[in-house]
């Protein structure tokens, strides 16, 4: 929509339209969301800024956002900060894919988590080039993947480890203890990013199978590259 409006364009006229065509209900009042996020690219693949300079013949059209062009200029995410070369190089590496790329990346604790895991198990630091290797590539992403299709994944309003009610969001926990008299799981942290909401003990372990089946496939997968 954004660039079927011609050179010299309405900002008005423009966040008029995107709040009309914007049919998914907000997570969160309060926190705006940008209506010049979008795409890029003619073939709707490449997300990124609509005022950035790089695509408008260096002119820096950001004085029209909501937060003006030094916040938008200066502002990294925390994840830019959290995680570290490798593992920021690892998500890039193993996403083609710009929705899930930014369910990911913005996950601090199931990437931090995910290299702990194989990190102790291998006893060794995971190192970029080995994702070089296609296989090695498609077994992280299979374990990412989960995030898309995940069997246990709340119905309830949530965003990864977040949950959103009224006009706050909260940190949501699996209760083992006060629902099942069980210690937490030792995937706890993947299971909360993973938003999970479980009935029963039961549903834990099938859970804790399907991310054990991925951490091992990838180890197998990396042990065995060059
Ligand atoms: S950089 Fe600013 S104007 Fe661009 S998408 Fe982000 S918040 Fe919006």
């Amino acid at each position: 929509m954004f660039f079927s409006m011609g050179k010299d364009i309405d900002f008005d006229e423009y966040r008029r339209l995107a709040e009309i065509s914007d049919s998914n209900p907000k997570l969160l009042e309060s926190i705006y969301n940008c209506e010049f996020l979008g795409f890029i690219d003619g073939d709707d693949k490449r997300v990124g800024c609509l005022l950035h300079p790089s695509i408008h013949q260096g002119v820096n059209l950001r004085e029209y956002s909501f937060y003006g062009p030094e916040l938008c200029a200066r502002h990294f995410c925390p994840s830019y900060a959290h995680l570290t070369a490798v593992e920021q190089s690892a998500v890039f590496m193993a996403l083609d894919d710009w929705y899930l790329y930014g369910q990911v990346i913005t996950d601090i604790d199931f990437v931090k988590e995910f290299f702990r895991l194989v990190q102790d198990r291998m006893g060794d630091s995971l190192r970029a080039e080995r994702l070089q290797d296609r296989r090695v590539r498609s077994a992280l992403r299979a374990f990412f993947e989960l995030k898309e299709s995940w069997k246990f994944c709340s119905p309830h309003n949530r965003l990864g480890k977040y949950y959103f009610s009224h006009s706050e969001y909260q940190i949501a926990r699996i209760e083992y203890e006060k629902r099942w008299k069980i210690k937490p799981s030792k995937f706890d942290k993947i299971l909360v990013s993973l938003s999970s909401d479980f009935e029963n003990q039961k549903e834990i372990w099938e859970a804790e199978g399907l991310i054990e089946e991925k951490i091992e496939k990838f180890i197998e997968t990396y042990c065995s590259s060059s």
